[in-house]
């Protein structure tokens, strides 16, 4: 048995393989880029007025009055030659005239019959947006390593960029074993419960961007197991089993793998709940064998799952972050395991839920943080510091 700091260490050193692609833009929200981006072009690229107004030659006579000539709209592309007295009028995001200075915003100005008399006197440059205010052509705008987000996608669109070079996000098999798990919608049979796994693995993986995903499910015996391992591993980079891992006479996972010459880089580790969790790779592929109950499930999900899947993913920080705060109750922890509790964070403070064995999901469903409570920590006083991964902030 290893701890879990020793589990995450080997996890972190596995020889993870990136691969890289050029994808249409549109696809690449949640990926790491893989390139540096420069700027193909000025942004903006014309002078641009900033404001809806009139645009002159800017004269240090602050009584000038300026007899309007012409418009500027969004989009017009006319030469407009100003005179020293003359303006133009002018709009937002309008070319700003190659003979003007300054705009004035229209709140400052009185116009009567094409006489524009202004009310206070602008700063020279006022409300015009150089070109390359924003970015040059040429300049390296986002580099290697960023997590695309809407706000890039846009920037990058607004540069008339269509397709960036992203990490590919790995492929994942979900295999699922159990004879005791039955499809929701179905009648339960004495000694059935619903197979609630896959879909939940499902959808933390769609969460945090990883949308190729294929499920399998295999009864407890060793064959099928093994077929539906080699299924798995025949689509995927990443192998998550659910359940079979453990010591009972009817868990055939271990063996199948074992017999399917995938290495152990870990089994076991002295943490509650979760302490089956098998971890293995095979040349490039990698395998995680989850224990087979919901909240050990789900909670080496995120603790040792997610970090391997955004290291494949070329991602550097980590998905889920983590932050220390403040205990609203004492907690004894009499284990001498590594324990992490469903909690609830909010204000600074961490509230511990009730129902926190391994097979209940419903603490988990209502709870935004797992609270960590290392395995030399035999007591937590109420307003101690404790690590908290924070799962969302859903406000709920
Ligand atoms: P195992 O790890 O296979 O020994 O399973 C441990 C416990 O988790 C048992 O009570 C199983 O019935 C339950 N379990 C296993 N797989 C699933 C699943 N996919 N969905 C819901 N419960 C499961
Ligand atoms: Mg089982």
């Amino acid at each position: 048995m290893i701890s879990v700091t020793e589990a995450l260490q080997i996890i972190d050193a596995a020889n993870t393989k990136t691969s890289v692609k050029s994808m249409r833009i549109e696809k690449t929200l949640g990926f790491v880029l893989a390139e540096d981006i420069t700027a193909p072009i000025n942004m903006p690229p014309f002078r641009q007025s900033a404001m809806d107004g009139y645009a002159i030659r800017w004269s240090d006579d602050a009584s000038q009055v300026y007899t309007v000539i012409d418009e500027s709209k969004a989009g017009d592309s006319k030469h407009i030659v100003l005179k020293a007295n003359e303006a133009a009028r002018i709009f937002t995001g309008a070319k700003v005239p190659d003979t003007a200075d300054t705009v004035v915003m229209q709140e400052h100005v009185e116009v009567l019959n094409a006489e524009a008399k202004i009310m206070q006197h602008p700063k020279k440059g006022a409300n015009v947006r150089p070109i390359g205010e924003q970015v040059t052509k040429g300049e390296v705008v986002l580099k290697q390593g960023l997590i695309i987000t809407e706000a890039a996608i846009g920037f990058l669109t607004g540069l008339g960029i269509r397709k960036i070079t992203v990490y590919q996000k790995p492929k994942i098999s979900i295999l699922v074993t159990g004879n005791e798990l039955q499809a929701a919608g179905t009648v339960l049979e004495d000694g059935e419960i619903y197979e609630s796994n896959a879909i939940m693995l499902k959808m933390a993986l769609k969460r945090f961007g990883f949308k190729k995903v294929k499920i399998f499910r295999a009864k407890d015996n060793l064959k099928t197991t093994k077929k539906h391992i080699k299924k798995g591993l025949k689509f995927a980079d990443v192998l998550l089993i659910s359940g079979g891992i453990s010591v009972g006479d009817y868990d055939f996972v271990k063996q199948a793998l074992s017999h399917l010459k995938v290495k152990e880089l870990f089994y076991k580790i002295n943490q509650k709940p979760g302490k089956p969790l098998w971890f293995g790779q095979k040349k490039e592929q990698f395998v995680f064998a989850l224990p087979g109950n919901p909240a050990s499930a789900l909670t080496c999900f995120y603790v040792y799952v997610l970090p391997l899947l955004n290291k494949c993913s070329g991602g550097t920080a980590q998905l889920l972050k983590s932050t220390k705060v403040k205990s609203s109750s004492t907690l004894k922890n009499t284990t001498g395991k590594t324990l992490f509790l469903k909690a609830l964070v909010s204000n600074n403070k961490v509230d511990f839920l009730q129902g926190q064995q391994s097979s209940m999901l419903h603490s988990f469903a209502t709870s935004n943080a797992l609270a960590i409570v290392p395995e030399a920590v035999e007591t937590v006083n109420k307003g101690d510091a404790v690590q908290c991964l924070i799962l969302h902030d859903y406000g709920n």
